[in-house]
């Protein structure tokens, strides 16, 4: 083996595949098996870091950047003068086990290019990940890419070998992708998401009956959408995903601020900053449809069509609708007091249960997790609260953008180093 050509495959490859991110926390459960080599726990795998707040890291790859398509936003495209280079099957299963073994990674993300078609590059993908099952008994996470226009035979081989299949919607709305990527359709990812979709319905349907079903995409399956580079305003962009959660039972949408790296007249200028913040407070509005009970058309509509940048969408929301407060944290209910700024979903769970026992004050808020400096001008207590009169002073967003403008406003308003 040519170590330096490896080395070199490995620098290129494993640079054209960072602006993938879809790749965070897998929620996939593989425990260790007796006579196997790892395991992939409930926390999920993930390059940077888990929901937990643990930073771990996988192997992310592309098998090759060689690619048929010209996609305007892409490094890979077939266009871009670069350097290319492909792994083998073996090459990728070998780095994949020799990392694992010396605890550099947890498991393993790959994507592609697309080399001469569809089928021949997602049946490559599919032999990595069963070569690493099944010569290898790899039993740690794998992440492949479902490569649109795959047909449903390997869609069907890849759900069972791996843990998490991704495809990515790359641009938000079918115009933008018709502009910036015509050679793709979005007909071509919908298929492979839907079969992979039916197929783990059947198999929860099928565990139900039998005891031994062999798994099928346990950490289910993620897309991701580039944000600026396309005029799409953040409205379209949070009815997009929801639209997959709800029809697609899609495990998560990423998103990710475009990176002007290519000279083009269809895209942002390269002196374009990276729309950091833009992504964050894309990612808490997704959070607050996935896990505050917040519908897409109530975080935006057409009147307000793109997100608060100086302020959270859960706060941004409260200002737009003060009618809604104070909230009496006796009576409320839960889904009510998910909605008061500064109560997570913790939190909220504890009120619940806290107020069976005792009328709860502001003491009790701090205690209870609650970031009372926020939550304390949207609270009625039956004991009082003298900052309820800041609810109706025209001057109260100000106040609340003094006392509670996000601590990473700084951060994100310089364009990130992404890796
Ligand atoms: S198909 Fe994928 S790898 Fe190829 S140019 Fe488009 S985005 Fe890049």
């Amino acid at each position: 083996m040519n170590f330096d050509r490896l080395k070199e495959k490995l620098e290129i490859l494993a640079d054209a595949a960072k602006y993938d991110v879809s790749c965070s926390s897998s929620g996939g459960t593989r425990k260790n098996k007796k006579g196997a080599l790892g395991d992939s726990s409930a926390s999920g795998i993930c390059h940077t870091y888990t929901e937990d707040g643990r930073c771990v890291s996988l192997l992310k790859i592309l098998l090759t950047n060689h690619c048929i398509y010209d996609c305007a936003y892409c490094v890979s495209r077939s266009s871009n003068d670069i350097k290319r280079a492909a792994f083998t099957v073996e090459e990728v299963v070998d780095l994949t086990i020799n990392f694992y073994r010396r605890n550099y990674i947890e498991g393993l993300f790959l994507s592609s290019g697309i080399f001469k078609n569809a089928d021949t590059t997602m049946e490559r993908l599919v032999r990595v990940a069963k070569k690493l099952r099944l010569e290898e008994n790899f039993n740690g996470y794998i992440h492949l890419k479902s490569i649109p226009g795959a047909s449903d035979e390997l869609m069907e081989e890849a759900a069972l070998y791996a843990d998490r299949l991704s495809i990515n919607l790359e641009i938000p709305t079918e115009s933008g992708l018709k502009l910036l990527a015509p050679e793709k359709n979005r007909a071509d990812m919908i298929s492979p998401m839907r079969y992979i979709q039916n197929g783990i319905a059947q198999y929860k349907d099928e565990k139900k009956i039998f005891r031994k079903v062999p798994k099928f995409a346990p950490a289910g399956q993620s897309t991701q959408m580039i944000v600026g580079a396309t005029n799409e305003n953040d409205l379209q962009i949070i009815k997009v995903a929801d639209h997959f959660y709800k029809n697609f039972n899609l495990k998560r949408v990423y998103y990710s601020g475009y990176v002007p790296v290519l000279e083009d007249k269809r895209l942002p200028s390269l002196t374009t900053e990276v729309p950091m913040l833009r992504e964050n407070r894309l990612y808490q509005s997704d959070w607050l449809m996935r896990f505050y009970g917040f519908k897409a058309e109530e975080i935006l509509d057409p009147n307000i069509p793109f997100l608060d940048l100086e302020i959270d969408p859960k706060l941004s929301w409260a200002l737009r609708n003060l009618q809604q407060f104070p909230v009496n944290l006796q009576t409320a209910d839960y889904q009510m007091i998910l909605r008061i700024p500064g109560i997570g979903l913790k939190t909220a769970k504890k009120i619940v249960h806290a107020r069976r026992f005792q009328v709860l004050n502001m003491e009790h808020l701090t205690k209870l997790g609650a970031a009372v400096n926020r939550a304390k001008y949207f609270i009625d207590f039956n004991s009082g609260n003298m900052y309820l009169r800041y609810l109706t002073d025209k001057n109260f967003r100000k106040l609340l953008i003094g006392g509670s403008a996000s601590k990473f406003h700084n951060q994100f308003s310089q364009q990130l180093s992404l890796f």
